[in-house]
């Protein structure tokens, strides 16, 4: 096993509360938080080069291309100590960033979020009219829960082989999960949250 700080995974549909927890164990272990999704709307509302070729995927709930998505994580990535820990949540979301992320910064841990559809559907509804316009269509959420259970299974079997993936019931309150993430990573050889 690695030996330094963490480096988590959070992987789950939309809706499974990825942000929620990546953000409560960032905190929680002192590890920077690198979320794709936050990064990817904050290069579109900039207006940035890349922003703007990205902007269409997100307003569709379309995975952006994986050349793109992998060059501002790979930034956000270099931008810390390389012996650092992260929590990244939202990448990678193909097996093409999997292995890109292998070569840049290994992961300790890959924390699978699983929901019913049906719960996942209720969180993102009452989320709606928070200001993330790909949460008020509900095309676009359904398209987004589609494309989840088209790449999800490749890439739960690449941590699944890597021996690091963790399976958490993430149909429970934050406070919850947050918990069971805990345990979970404690009841291994995997980062303990203390
Ligand atoms: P959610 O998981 O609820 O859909 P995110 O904030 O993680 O929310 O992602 C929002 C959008 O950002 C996605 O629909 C997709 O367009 C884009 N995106 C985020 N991460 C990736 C990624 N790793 N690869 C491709 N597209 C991504």
């Amino acid at each position: 096993m690695r030996r330094g700080p963490a480096r988590l995974v959070l992987l789950g549909a939309p809706g499974s509360g990825k942000g929620t927890q990546g953000a409560a164990l960032a905190s929680r272990l002192g590890l920077p938080y690198l979320s794709s999704g936050a990064l990817l709307r904050r290069q579109a509302a900039a207006g940035t080069e890349l922003g703007r070729e990205a902007a269409g995927y997100l307003d569709r709930g379309d995975l952006v291309p994986d050349e793109l998505v992998v060059a501002l994580l790979r930034g956000a990535l270099n931008a810390r100590p390389s012996s650092g820990g992260y929590v990244l949540e939202g990448f990678p979301r193909t097996r093409a960033q999997a292995e890109e992320l292998e070569a840049l910064a290994p992961p300790d841990a890959a924390i699978f979020l699983a929901v019913p559809d049906e719960v996942a559907r209720g969180r993102l509804e009452r989320r709606a009219g928070q200001g993330r316009s790909d949460d008020a269509h509900r095309e676009v959420v359904e398209h987004r829960l589609a494309r989840f259970h088209d790449t999800a299974k490749p890439l739960l079997d690449f941590y699944r082989k890597r021996g690091i993936l963790v399976d958490v019931d993430a149909d429970a309150p934050p406070e919850a999960v947050t918990a069971a993430i805990a345990r979970a990573l404690g009841a291994g050889s995997r980062p303990s949250l203390g």
